[in-house]
């Protein structure tokens, strides 16, 4: 048996995270992942481009992952514009002047700077190949067993899973689960203009596109969302039909497209767990809130929520008093239901409203996309909640 202080099962972007703020609190953990080293060593590119508020990016720095960011991984977002059905009035969501709203870095360079920061942590101990059959609480641990017959004592285990979570069902909490019925396309598209920083959000009837900005200045990654019902169709274009789809959506922005390289396919679910916390036991990242990617607070809230609860336990001496480490977890979901709940409610409602082509929903979105153009304390408060 082995002995550890926190176990974490998961080596995500939330779970590596988590493990690094404990680490540097003085916790020993042991960090539980299903893939295989080479796999973590040097994670291939998965489409999925990130856009990082300030907040994300000092928590980086501060566990000494941002730094190791190589010269073109990350891109300023500049500004933000959203564009309705046909509709020729847009929201501009930017800072007026006082830099960008975030920064864009690929999903796997996100990934394999935290695993270079964990494997130079001595406090962490990661264990690849590893997965997860059977946790229980034994007096004032949490026991974990695992696949191989080993078996973990921790004094609190922490589940990181992705949003499909083995290990929370495992504990017992249920979770809300919203499947959209539709999938988000990704690829690397080349623009006949430069694409200046921005991102691009065009909410057209039956499909939505997204074009994000990647570091080379003519290179967008455009994201189709569509019914699930079309996902075989969109992924079988080739780069000419793919590139045709997405000149069209956006009503040629950018000038000419060129598609180029891999489309990713992911279905389109979000998960809110019923609970974010058991005895012994806790929920981070996409296990505990797994958000629609319209919004982009996916992994921005999944560090927030790492953040809060390594600052709950704030030391080692708190996990082995139980009422201790009982009230630090009750705080820790207090705080987090606090910020997240009312952002994931908001962006489904977001999804419902600009995924409805029924006429009153139609109407709905121009009244609200022209009180925010034409009232800028709304987009204000946007851009302060985007840029903090
Ligand atoms: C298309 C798309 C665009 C996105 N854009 C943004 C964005 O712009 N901004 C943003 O903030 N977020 C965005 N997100 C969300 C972001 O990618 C996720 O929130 C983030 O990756 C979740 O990290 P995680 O560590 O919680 O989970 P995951 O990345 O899912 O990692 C879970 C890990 O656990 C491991 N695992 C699973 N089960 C077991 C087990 N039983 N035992 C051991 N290991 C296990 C897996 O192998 C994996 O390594 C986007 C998501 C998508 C799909």
């Amino acid at each position: 048996m082995l002995h550890t202080d926190v176990a974490i099962v998961g080596a995500g972007p939330a779970g590596m995270a988590l493990a690094l703020m404990l680490a540097i609190r003085d916790c020993r953990v042991i960090l539980l992942e299903r893939q295989g080293e080479e796999k973590l060593s040097n994670p291939l590119d998965d489409g999925r481009e990130i856009a990082l508020t300030y907040k994300s990016v000092r928590l980086l720095q501060s566990l000494g992952a941002w730094q190791r960011l190589k010269s073109g991984e990350q891109s300023p977002l500049n500004s933000a514009l959203v564009v309705d059905g046909n509709s020729p009035s847009y929201l501009d969501f930017n800072t007026r002047g006082r830099g960008p709203l975030g920064f864009i870095v690929p999903n796997n360079a996100i990934r394999r700077v935290l695993y270079e920061a964990v494997c130079e942590n001595g406090n962490i101990q990661l264990q690849t190949n590893s997965a997860v059959i059977g946790t229980r609480c034994e007096a004032t641990r949490r026991l974990v067993q695992l696949e191989s017959g080993q078996d973990i004592a921790a004094a609190l285990l922490v589940a990181a899973d992705s949003r499909f979570s083995e290990v929370r069902r495992m504990a017992g909490i249920g979770a809300d689960m919203r499947d959209f019925g539709r999938v988000a396309v990704l690829g690397p598209v080349r623009t006949e203009r430069e694409h200046g920083g921005i991102a691009r959000e065009c909410f057209r009837y039956g499909s939505t596109l997204a074009l994000l900005p990647m570091p080379d200045p003519y290179t967008c990654s455009a994201v189709v969302t569509i019914s699930a019902s079309c996902a075989e169709e969109i992924m079988g274009y080739d780069d000419e039909a793919f590139a045709a789809h997405v000149q069209t959506e956006s009503t040629g922005a950018l000038g000419a497209v060129e598609a180029f390289g891999r489309r990713y396919c992911y279905p389109l679910v979000a998960v809110y767990a019923h609970r974010f916390f058991a005895e012994r036991f806790a929920l981070v990242g996409d296990a505990a809130v797994g958000m629609h990617p319209v919004t982009a607070h996916g992994f921005n809230l999944g560090l927030a929520g790492a953040n809060s609860l390594a600052s709950q336990l704030h030391n080692v001496s708190r996990l082995y008093r139980s009422a201790g480490l009982s009230l630090a977890l009750s705080r820790y979901q207090v705080q987090r239901r606090l910020e997240s709940h009312p952002i994931y409610t908001g962006t489904n409602r977001v999804v419902d409203l600009f995924t409805d082509d029924e006429l009153p929903a139609k109407l709905m979105r121009k009244v609200i996309l022209r009180i925010g153009e034409h009232f800028p304390p709304v987009r204000r408060a946007i851009v302060h909640q985007l840029s903090r």
